[in-house]
């Protein structure tokens, strides 16, 4: 059986090398030496300024609405995981949907400024699949508009765009270190600012408000890290660097297996240092996908339509219809790709793409 997705750990004996402060110290939540530790390391890493960790990557995604968005209208993309448009919704925020660029899959920017109106507060985008927004043409709308703007950056560990982390633009950028994305601590996120101020109002809103045991600077919820989660992702940072290069290998070989007839695949922006975190397919239509999609599982190979449905269509939201957007969606396919797949498997999936699509 190949699944989508596999998640990589790292040696046993790694994990537990690293909890055992856990055990030494008796500490294993509350912003203990391992999150803080992990926070270190992925500042130098990354090359970023502030960072966050957070118990998961949806958390961040409302802690950043609920400073910057304020029960406000907030612009953003149908082409996402739920979570981006939940948060908003959660967070009393009511989602403007635009709808995305036909190759980048990113929301279109061209078409941002016509969605602004005197209740827009601020711009929520994802870059999809690691693929980065037109950040510096949305940093221009918004500053022109006097908006917040928050990137959704979930996909992105590890991405650079224009030399730098792609974690560095907008106001406050998240991420999320679930198990199936490329860097984890089985469930986990973080947020990411580059403003001092803003960065300890996100720093008291994860933390109840606490600014001392019993002082409290305002209102915050729960959204700290624990010490178990930052252990594991203190195990797999060090693999970072293999785990992309490994997955560049395998889409690579995709690209040269498949004949790309009746299919495309995802165009990167330029200037991009991409992580390489799925191979999604765009197929020209939906039956041609679903055709593929039984012929795999037949195979027992499992890929997953991600993002399906297009977000405007949930039944908590009134939206006019975003065509590209609904139309990508019912059309794409995320193939298998992950750490321990090998060329054998590429070879074979590609070919039984190939094959479908020719009859
Ligand atoms: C995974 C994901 C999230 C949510 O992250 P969790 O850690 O599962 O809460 C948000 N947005 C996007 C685009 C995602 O892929």
């Amino acid at each position: 059986m190949i699944p989508v997705t596999k998640t990589f750990l790292p040696p046993i004996e790694e994990y537990q090398k690293i909890i055992k402060v856990i055990w030494e110290k008796n500490w294993i939540t509350n912003r203990g030496d391992l999150v803080n530790k992990l926070e270190d390391q992925i500042k130098t890493k990354l090359g970023i300024w502030g960072v966050i960790a957070t118990a998961n990557g949806t958390l961040p995604i409302q802690i950043a609405l609920k400073l910057l968005a304020r029960n406000g209208e907030v612009i953003t993309t149908p082409f996402s995981y739920v979570a981006t448009t939940a948060a908003i919704v959660w967070e009393n925020c009511t989602p403007v949907f635009v709808d995305i660029h036909p190759e980048y899959l990113t929301i279109d920017e061209t078409k941002i400024e016509a969605a602004i109106t005197n209740k827009t507060t601020a711009i929520l985008a994802t870059h999809v699949y690691g693929n980065p927004c037109n950040v510096l043409e949305i940093e221009k709308i918004a500053a022109k508009h006097n908006l917040k703007v928050i990137y959704d950056a979930a996909h992105s560990f590890g991405v650079n765009y224009n030399g730098q982390s792609i974690f560095n633009y907008g106001d406050i950028s998240t991420c999320s270190f679930h198990a199936t994305k490329i860097f984890h601590s089985g469930e986990g996120g973080a947020m990411f600012c580059k403003d001092f101020s803003l960065g300890l109002k996100m720093f008291y809103s994860h933390n109840f408000g606490h600014s001392g045991e019993e002082d409290f600077v305002g209102l915050g919820i729960n959204a700290k890290m624990s010490e178990l989660q930052a252990a594991m992702g203190l195990s797999i940072l060090p693999y970072l660097d293999q785990l992309i290069e490994k997955r560049k290998k395998l889409v690579t070989a995709y690209k040269e297996y498949l004949l790309f007839d009746h299919l495309r695949d995802l165009q990167i922006r330029e200037a991009t240092e991409w992580n390489y975190s799925y191979y999604p397919v765009i197929f020209d239509t939906e039956e041609d996908l679903l055709r593929v999609k039984t012929k795999l599982n037949a195979e027992e190979v499992f890929p997953r339509r991600y993002f399906y449905p297009s977000l405007e269509s949930l039944n908590y939201v009134k939206s006019p219809a975003m065509e590209i957007s609904h139309s990508i969606s019912r059309r794409i396919l995320c193939l298998p790709l992950f750490e321990s797949l090998d060329l054998e498997e590429v070879r074979k999936i590609s070919d039984l793409i190939n094959l479908t699509l020719k009859t």
